[in-house]
């Protein structure tokens, strides 16, 4: 017997029965992010391997572990994007768009080889958002202030804002010394992987989601309190703006963030109802990341949405949004009028382009179609049999109420339109 194939592990099929809520939610995001004058950008699933190396960092879990890298036909060394941000600097800055100040977005697929497990997968779903040549704060401000908006307009609350700032590079070279040496002090306590990033990337111990680690990174010495001068102020007229709005946030010293490019502000979405993955949208300001990758420097921002676990938490809160039903289901039984169904249906479209219409098709009894017309939730049943061919009329029934009409074919389209 010929074996099956079954889909990649980690790697998703989105049925039918969900995608609707998927179509929903995206709509949702990207209406908001018109109104904030943000464009849409598209860009490869594939890059140059060297694009995420030098951009995300060398020492980080993604480009170490957890990228899917592969020569392509010529020896290329090719990667399947981990995330958006380095191809959209990429897009940008060949495309010339750095010129000028720019607000984008983009959606799709991220791949990273991860232990699949609830809220972590292999191939995964970002909706990134990237603003290019603002430096102030006031541009961090509406990034933030925009997920707020959304997080209202998809009707979810428990999530919780939290921020902080990440300095220049210099501030933070000269506090990785001094968090090296605290944890060279307290060494016993490391585990694995911190005792690992201790010399390649000190600051991501403090991101450890080991329980043990806890205590000892809450006594850590805080970048906070060694920022520069313009970090710091940048920080504050942020959280003043966010005060002024009226957002709450919660000011978290150990947030550093997975990737190296980060700078001065980073702020993570979390929750405590989807367990260790609480992360809903996470980002951050990486202005040293456009000069990093050989472009003029340009100062840039951005933040990315993991909608996996974005619908998994509007599931939990009961806030899916209501998929639509069919307008109408047309039933037909007998050979004119199965003919006829057809034509019938493409004069109505025509004349209601908006309408949701299920043809039948495939044959079978009234009382086999009728139950597929029940099933499919649409507030008419259109009814066609041989004798309404005839008269050129079609049985029209009001499924909440049961009520049936004969409604002559060029009437229908105003009937239903009532
Ligand atoms: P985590 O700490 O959970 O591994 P991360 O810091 O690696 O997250 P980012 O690179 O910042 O995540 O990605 C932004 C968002 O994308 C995350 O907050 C999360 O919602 C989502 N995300 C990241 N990795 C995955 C994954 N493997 N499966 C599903 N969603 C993911
Ligand atoms: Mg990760």
């Amino acid at each position: 017997m010929t074996e099956t194939i079954r889909s990649v592990r980690g790697m998703n099929d989105i049925l039918p029965e969900v995608t609707p809520y998927w179509q929903s939610i995206e709509q949702t995001l990207k209406d908001t992010l018109a109104g904030y004058g943000y464009q849409e950008i598209r860009f490869p699933i594939v890059e140059k391997t060297e694009l995420f190396k030098r951009s995300i960092g060398e020492v980080t879990d993604i480009v170490e572990k957890e990228m899917y890298t592969f020569e392509d036909r010529n020896g290329d060394s090719l990667t399947l994007r981990p995330e958006g941000t380095a191809g959209c600097v990429r897009a940008a800055m060949e495309n010339g768009l750095l010129n000028q100040t720019q607000r984008l977005w983009y959606s799709g697929p991220m791949f990273r080889h991860e232990r699949p497990q609830k809220g972590r997968y292999r191939q995964f779903h970002q909706l990134g958002v990237e603003a290019y040549g603002f430096s102030g704060p006031d541009i961090d401000a509406e990034m933030i202030l925009m997920t707020a908006r959304l997080w209202k307009k998809l009707g979810l609350n428990g999530v919780t804002l939290q921020i902080n700032s990440l300095g220049t590079t210099e501030a933070r070279q000269q506090y990785r010394q001094q968090l090296v040496a605290y944890f060279e002090a307290n060494h016993q306590l490391l585990d694995e992987d911190s005792q690992r990033r201790l010399h390649s990337n000190p600051l991501r111990i403090l991101d450890s989601k080991n329980p043990e680690m806890q205590a000892l990174n809450e006594a850590a010495p805080k970048l906070l309190d060694h920022l520069d001068d313009e970090s710091r102020a940048h920080f504050q007229t942020l959280c003043a703006m966010l005060d002024a709005a009226g957002v709450p946030y919660e000011i978290n010293p150990r947030l550093v963030r997975g990737l190296d490019y980060y700078g001065k502000t980073v702020f993570e979405w979390v929750t405590d109802q989807l367990g260790a993955q609480g992360t809903v949208c996470a980002g951050g300001r990486y202005d040293a990341l456009v000069q990093q990758l050989g472009g003029k420097a340009s100062t840039a921002i951005g933040f990315a949405i993991g909608l996996e676990r974005l619908i998994a938490l509007l599931e939990a809160n009961d806030a899916l949004p209501k998929p639509e039903a069919v307008d109408a289901y047309l039933v037909a039984v007998g050979e004119q009028a199965s003919k006829q169904s057809l034509l019938l249906a493409e004069q109505l479209r025509d004349q209601l382009p908006d309408i949701k219409l299920l043809c039948h098709c495939g044959g079978g009894s009234f009382k086999n179609q009728f139950k597929r017309a029940d099933r499919s939730g649409a507030r008419w049943t259109l009814i066609l049999g041989d004798d309404e061919v005839a008269n050129k009329v079609i049985g029209v029934k009001v499924m909440a109420t049961g009520e049936q009409h004969t409604i002559e074919w060029n009437a229908l389209a105003a009937f239903l339109a009532q």
